[in-house]
């Protein structure tokens, strides 16, 4: 294949603003893998973005892949959402108070989604996922919570732990500043491992309250689950009264309207949402049947409350966000984009001998440097990341921006048309040329 034209070598702009950025902010970011840790050269900093491509202050474009980490599925300044976010926000940003545009969402989704009833809105997939295990303990009065290694709720202080030693492991903490009595309350266990699923939930079936699980693990690379697996964790907390909760932070309105609960036609017992929710606005939000939400305060003894919670402006982005959404076909030719954007490099890499392999579902890939099905996090070899972190140079240099760590997906959106991925996929089989 031949090398594409025009590299980009200039990023002197970004380099200064990321040396000023670390006098204000803790390793110059606002979120950790912003930084640039895993892959080469400084972070970029973005002034614009349109459609796929996302444009740096040094005036270089990319083919963006990232895409936010994952709200932006129908790409960047999208006509809708920008025109009923400006509109809105002639009116005035946040009241504190209802909003018809708060109703206009919550209907859209609940007449649309055959797994929730109610839902509240929050600001983020951290806020989410923490009032849902709130609930949870509040609905059954237990305390444990169980999640699985490989799996990403946000930041909530019970669940940044991991496995300790042993078989049912009580959780570590994975940050400074948790106290050890919090991460006690977390199992932890591995994916896809029916018997010790089992033999947890029987043991400890009178202490915990909930299982969380990213039914589409999607933050520790794509670690894509049998549905049989699924379907055992379901019927297991029935079996033992125990609720279970689909983290659908990332997979919510990605692999279907109706996520993974849809995708899969499961019905979790709570769903927990945010990024596309908002349309690319700080939106989360956590959603039931009837009975399991009636537990919220007002109705309630379980507290949750937000000053910018379902703020109109937010609500306008989301709205204009998932009308477009549910327009006739628009997952299946997602899907379908995706599949043969992967196709096309795996074909590539299959022909060349090298150790690549892309799983993908809707339109979320994973670059894995294995030919290993991978569905758990111990699989993943710490070693692959080396060829990941020249692959991210070697596509930054071709204008291809995939997010900085090899343990993160790719999204694809509605913006990016056939021509834009067969440039990047040819730039993308340049890439693994340099890799391998
Ligand atoms: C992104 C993510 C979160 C956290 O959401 P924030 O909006 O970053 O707080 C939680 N769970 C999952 C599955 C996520 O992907």
């Amino acid at each position: 294949m031949k090398l594409s034209s025009m590299k980009i070598h200039n990023r002197s702009r970004s380099a200064v603003l990321f040396e000023e950025a670390k006098n204000y902010f803790p390793g110059g970011v606002n979120s950790p893998v912003r930084a640039f840790k895993s892959v080469f050269g400084p972070p970029l900093f973005i002034k614009k973005g349109d459609g796929c491509r996302i444009t740096d202050e040094d005036d270089n474009t990319y083919i963006d892949f990232c895409c936010s980490w994952g709200p932006l599925i129908l790409g960047h300044n999208n006509d809708k959402i920008r025109e009923l976010v400006i509109e809105t926000v002639a009116n005035g940003t946040s009241f504190g108070a209802p909003t018809k545009l708060g109703n206009a969402l919550g209907k859209l989704i609940l007449e649309n989604h055959r797994y929730i009833e109610k839902m509240r809105f929050v600001s983020s997939g951290t806020e989410a996922v923490m009032s849902a295990i709130r609930l949870a303990r509040g609905v059954t009065g237990k305390t444990k919570i169980v999640k699985f290694e490989g799996c990403y709720h946000g930041h909530v202080d019970a669940l940044l732990v991991k496995a300790g030693s042993g078989l049912v492991t009580f959780g570590v903490s994975t940050s400074a500043g948790i106290p050890e009595v919090f991460a006690k309350e977390t199992i932890v266990l591995p994916l896809n491992d029916p018997d010790l699923l089992e033999q947890t939930l029987q043991q400890y079936a009178d202490d915990i309250a909930c299982v969380i699980v990213e039914p589409v693990p999607a933050n520790n690379g794509l670690l894509l689950q049998d549905r049989s697996f699924l379907m055992c964790l379901r019927l297991k907390c029935y079996k033992y009264g125990i609720l279970l909760i689909f983290d659908e932070v990332i997979s919510g309105f990605r692999v279907d309207f109706e996520g993974a609960a849809g995708y899969y036609d499961i019905q979790p017992d709570i769903i927990t949402f945010g990024k596309i929710i908002g349309g690319g606005m700080p939106v989360g939000a956590y959603a039931a049947n009837k009975e399991i939400m009636s537990h919220i305060a007002p109705d309630g003894p379980v507290y949750q409350a937000g000053t910018l919670s379902a703020n109109p402006v937010a609500m306008a982005a989301g709205y204009a966000a998932l009308t477009q959404l549910l327009e006739e076909g628009f997952y299946e030719r997602l899907a379908e984009k995706t599949r043969q954007f992967v196709n096309r490099i795996q074909y590539y890499c299959d022909s060349k001998g090298y150790e690549v392999s892309i799983p993908q579902i809707g339109s979320i890939f994973w670059i894995a440097f294995s030919k290993e099905r991978i569905i758990s996090a111990a699989q993943i070899d710490p070693a692959s990341m080396e060829k990941f972190k020249v692959l991210h140079r070697e596509l930054l240099l071709r204008g291809v921006y995939l997010g900085p760590s090899g343990y993160e997906v790719g999204f694809i959106s509605s913006a990016h048309t056939d021509a834009d991925l067969e440039q990047a996929a040819q730039i993308m089989c340049e890439a693994m040329d340099v890799v391998f």
